[in-house]
């Protein structure tokens, strides 16, 4: 016994085995469910041949039993490319079986639809593209080849009905069952792992997106979706000519609120400005980090327009409590606004003439908003 264990083991694991723990769990466990359901179906053939005391029909179905046990304990190896040819000639040898056994009206055709969603449950197996291509491929020839023989053998040599018609409708009333059933098990199992894929998928690329468009410590645009942004409006107000303003906000003097209450205290003071600012805009104006301590706020909409809402937005900072471990830290911000226009042909240019008059803010004192006259 342990002999016939040992060499069944080499089969199993040798030739085209994947590495054990490559593959998924879920799917090993599906396998076996199928592999038990099919064991069950020939179990009832098996019984069927010890009522009607057909001695060949029941060893065979017996055999199989048998095997789908196997294939069941060696799963694990990972060696499912034995496993599904073999379970490719048990479809074709059934066929020929049970027409022998039965005659010409055994409505074997049903059986050979097994192996479409067997097919399909292949492509979840851990194998190169190419290689599950060719062997589903390999597999459907190798079917329709048995297929198209069992069909000329039948119409050349016609079995009489071997079974009385009770029994006959018995074993279509069988066969529905098992290959309806089994197709169906395959194919919901078939469809939930697609399905799951494609949610990890999605989930992952919303997860990369938003990671590749959020600044990861205030949660607001990062300067690469910022000036995106940026660029597809710019297009949109040159196309339909609309207006178009942007607002370049720095916080004044914030090295100094670095070096006088450490540096977590200037992260705090960043993360809090940036919910202040994205709390006050419309939804429709996108608001991004630009830099350290810079803010950039695009609006479809005139310099006066823009003008107000950036001095909304200096006063709510210049009132707000900051408060971090206990101290109240003073905050300001100045603004630059600029209009696109004559002056201004690239979006760079525009960002650029907000720039200065930023800096003119700042030489002018701090805590204002300066724009273009
Ligand atoms: P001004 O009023 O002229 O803008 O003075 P300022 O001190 O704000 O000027 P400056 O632009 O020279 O200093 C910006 C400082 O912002 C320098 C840098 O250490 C700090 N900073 C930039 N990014 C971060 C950050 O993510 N966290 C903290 N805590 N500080 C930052
Ligand atoms: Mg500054
Ligand atoms: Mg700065």
């Amino acid at each position: 016994m342990r002999r016939i264990k040992q060499a069944a083991g080499k089969i199993f694991d040798s030739g085209f085995s994947t590495p054990p723990g490559m593959f998924d769990r879920t799917v090993i466990f599906q396998l076996r469910l199928l592999l038990g359901y099919a064991a069950l179906v020939h179990s009832g053939f098996f019984l069927l041949g010890l009522i009607f005391f057909r001695s060949p029909f029941m060893i065979y179905h017996a055999a199989i039993v048998l095997g789908f046990f196997l294939f069941s304990k060696y799963i694990h190896s990972g060696n499912f490319i034995l496993i599904y040819c073999l379970t490719f000639v048990e479809i074709g040898v059934h066929s020929y079986i049970l027409y022998w056994f039965l005659g010409s009206m055994c409505a074997i055709e049903l059986y050979h639809l097994l192996l479409v969603p067997v097919a399909s449950y292949s492509l979840l197996l851990p194998y190169s593209k190419r290689f599950q291509t060719c062997f589903i491929i390999l597999a459907f020839v190798c079917n329709a080849a048995a297929y198209t023989v069992f069909l000329l053998i039948s119409q050349f040599y016609k079995r009489p009905l071997m079974v009385t018609e009770p029994v006959l409708t018995l074993f279509l009333v069988f066969s529905v069952v098992t290959v309806f059933g089994m197709s169906g098990l395959e194919t919901y199992f078939f469809l939930s792992h697609i399905i799951g894929d494609f949610r990890i998928v999605e989930g992952q690329k919303n997860d990369l997106s938003l990671k590749a468009s959020y600044d990861a410590l205030t949660k607001i645009y990062n300067r690469w979706e910022i000036s995106r942004r940026l660029d597809i409006a710019f297009e949109k107000s040159r196309k339909e000519d609309t207006p178009l303003s942007v607002c370049i906000g720095d916080l004044d003097n914030f090295k100094r609120i670095n070096d006088t209450f450490g540096h977590n205290a200037g992260d705090f003071i960043l993360k809090s400005v940036a919910q202040i600012l994205n709390a006050n805009v419309r939804r429709t104006d996108p608001l991004g980090r630009w830099g350290g301590e810079e803010f950039l706020l695009v609006m479809e909409a005139e310099a006066d327009v823009c003008y107000r809402r950036a001095e909304i937005l200096r006063k709510l900072i210049e009132e707000h409590l900051f408060v971090f471990d206990e101290k109240t830290i003073p905050v300001t911000i100045t603004f630059g606004v600029a209009s696109a226009g004559e002056t201004t042909d690239t979006s760079t240019a525009l960002v650029g003439l907000a720039d200065k008059m930023l800096y003119k803010g700042k030489k002018e004192g701090r805590n204002r908003t300066e724009h273009q006259s």
